[in-house]
């Protein structure tokens, strides 16, 4: 197992405990010299929040574990590709390195869409990996969409749940 392997299972973990409570499961965290400072899962529908992001959670609590630092030798790991807003948010961090698990067809802003991470007219480019426990990431997608459909869970409300309306479907 690679070191992004081993964060990865972090993210993943995170993203169970979106499933738990009934969250698209989305989960990051960000790695400041071999800790994470950092951690969030889609928070969507409990915070009834279209910002809830993983990404947002985890960017948030890592900035106030650095205080004034900024997000130096970090790395953000997600389980699925950011969005416009978290891609946006990444770069406005200067978070210098990204990796994320499974691509999202609906609305990846780093790589599929759009690649704003990359994007030579930004004054900041963040490196990227992708694919990192794709089959996991994605797996737990499929099966939650799989139980929304089949249970009585419903529909998540307040509109597209975090990753769009899902290709998992
Ligand atoms: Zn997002």
């Amino acid at each position: 197992m690679t070191e992004d392997e081993r964060w990865m299972e972090h993210a993943l973990r995170e993203a169970e405990l979106a499933y738990k409570r009934k969250e698209v499961p989305i989960g990051a965290i960000i790695v400041h010299k071999d800790r994470i400072i950092g951690r969030g899962y889609n928070q969507v529908e409990t915070l009834k929040d279209p910002t809830a992001h993983a990404e947002m959670i985890a960017i948030t609590a890592a900035a106030a574990h650095l205080a004034n630092h900024r997000f130096e030798r970090c790395t953000l790991y997600v389980t699925l590709e950011p969005c416009a807003m978290c891609a946006g948010a990444i770069v406005l961090a200067r978070i210098p390195r990204l990796v994320f698990g499974a691509a999202d067809p609906k609305a990846g802003a780093c790589g599929t869409l759009f690649n704003i991470v990359q994007d030579k007219r930004l004054n900041h480019r963040v490196d990227l990996a992708s694919g990192v426990l794709e089959a996991q990431c994605s797996a737990l997608m499929k099966d939650f969409f799989k139980k929304v459909r089949t249970s009585g869970m419903g529909k998540p409300q307040g509109g597209e749940p975090q990753g769009g309306k899902p290709e998992w479907n």
